[in-house]
């Protein structure tokens, strides 16, 4: 039976893992469980589950829970998702919550020996220097839950990374990929919020459609895959069925395929090296989807991947200032602050602004992504 720490477990991948747990009563439980503030969605999971920990974002999140429900002990902020990952009997922490807020429970986490499955994509992006490091010198694995590099881990297996010639990522393109910029001018959140293909958080689903969230995944893969950037090539698949390929040395192209059901990479890494059924999962029926589709990403179209790009080129702290200035960008635009355009013109300009550090630390991290939030954040004075 594996023990799991689920971080974010009222969110979209927090409720989906659950509905793997749920699948596989004799060999997985919930130990402990994380998330914000949604403690109606919380409640009914909590009955079901009976984590010994809980953990919630802040103290009145935690009143309002104690007058729900009994509970021993329900713990609050960074400090008790460190607790929720660390305790003896986790054997592997899903860290699934929204943002660089991630980072500290995944190196504390590493640093205790567990499992890391990884969806919260800003922690690499953020200090994948950091959290890299750390994973190689406590010889812990993290696996990927983002399905692309779910896909590509899934490829390697067996292979040689220096076999490897390069990675190819596809991008569904978000909710207006068939929009020209001049027509993004005016657009709203709900339109924003409308994926074509997956259905996921609020801030993820804004990410695709300014095409960011594959600038992280590239920023992603060249930590997790070790992988130079020019080693790492985008494509537009609209059908969101090959999650990603790697090209080898000699030409040939290994893909993983299979309907868009995020199940089925968390699945895989909270089974890996093993798999499992997942009978909920709708069957790949290619005859059914008959025509699969490619284009070339448009870098004028999409600055956000370019900027991504450039930033993880030029390393350093340039990531953390990219993932901060997006990240409170994301939110100025859901609180309908800012229009879907400005989100990039705030993102460039705090690029553009900032003194690269070398090889940042922990605390230096931490500083940057706060002065960057609040920097972004003045913009609306
Ligand atoms: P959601 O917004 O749906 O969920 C985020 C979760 O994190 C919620 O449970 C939320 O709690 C919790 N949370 C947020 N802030 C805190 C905090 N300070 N302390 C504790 N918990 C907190 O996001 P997604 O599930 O969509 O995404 C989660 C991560 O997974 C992101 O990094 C995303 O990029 C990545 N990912 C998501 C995919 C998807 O399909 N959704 C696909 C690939 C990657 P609450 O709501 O209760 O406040
Ligand atoms: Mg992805």
């Amino acid at each position: 039976m594996k023990q799991i720490a689920l971080l974010g477990a009222t969110g979209s991948i927090g409720v989906q893992t659950l509905d793997v747990l749920r699948n596989h009563k004799d060999e997985f439980s919930l130990y402990s469980m994380a998330f914000g503030r949604n403690i109606e969605k919380a409640i009914p999971l909590i009955r079901e589950f009976r984590p010994k920990i809980v953990v919630v974002q802040d103290e009145e999140t935690q009143q309002k829970l104690t007058g729900e429900i009994d509970l021993p002990d329900i713990l609050i902020g960074s400090g008790g998702l460190i607790e929720a990952c660390v305790a003896d009997d986790v054997d592997i922490v899903l860290n699934a919550v929204m943002g660089s807020v991630g980072l500290s429970a995944t190196l504390k986490a590493i640093e205790a020996k567990k499992t890391v499955a990884l969806a919260n994509k800003e922690t690499l992006v953020t200090a994948g220097h950091l959290v890299m490091e750390a994973a190689k010198k406590h010889n812990v694995k993290l696996l990927p839950v983002d399905s692309e590099h779910s896909a590509i881990y899934q490829v390697l297996n067996g292979e040689k990374m220096e076999d490897v010639h390069k990675l190819i990522i596809t991008a569904s393109g978000g909710s207006f990929r068939d929009k020209k910029r001049s027509e993004l001018e005016g657009v709203i959140v709900d339109d924003a919020l409308n994926h074509p293909n997956w259905s996921m958080g609020a801030k993820i689903t804004i990410d695709s459609a300014t095409m960011m969230n594959k600038g992280l995944e590239v920023i992603e893969a060249h930590w997790l895959f070790n992988i130079p950037y020019d080693q790492i090539h985008v494509i537009l698949h609209r059908e969101s069925v090959i999650h990603s390929m790697v090209e080898y040395i000699d030409r040939s192209v290994i893909a993983q395929l299979g309907t868009p059901d995020m199940r089925v990479p968390i699945q895989y890494a909270l089974t890996y090296p093993d798999r499992m059924e997942l009978p909920m999962t709708k069957q790949l029926d290619l005859e059914e989807i008959a025509a699969l589709h490619f284009e070339k990403m448009d870098f004028e179209r999409f600055p956000c991947l370019r900027m991504a790009y450039e930033a993880g080129r030029a390393g350093g702290s340039m990531t953390t200032v990219l993932n901060a200035a997006n990240e409170e960008a994301v939110q100025m635009f859901l609180e309908g602050k800012i229009s879907f355009l400005e989100i990039e013109r705030l993102i460039e300009k705090e690029l553009s602004q900032h003194d690269k550090i070398h090889s940042p630390d922990l605390s230096a991290i931490l500083s940057i992504d706060k002065t960057t939030r609040e920097r972004v954040r003045s913009h609306l004075n």
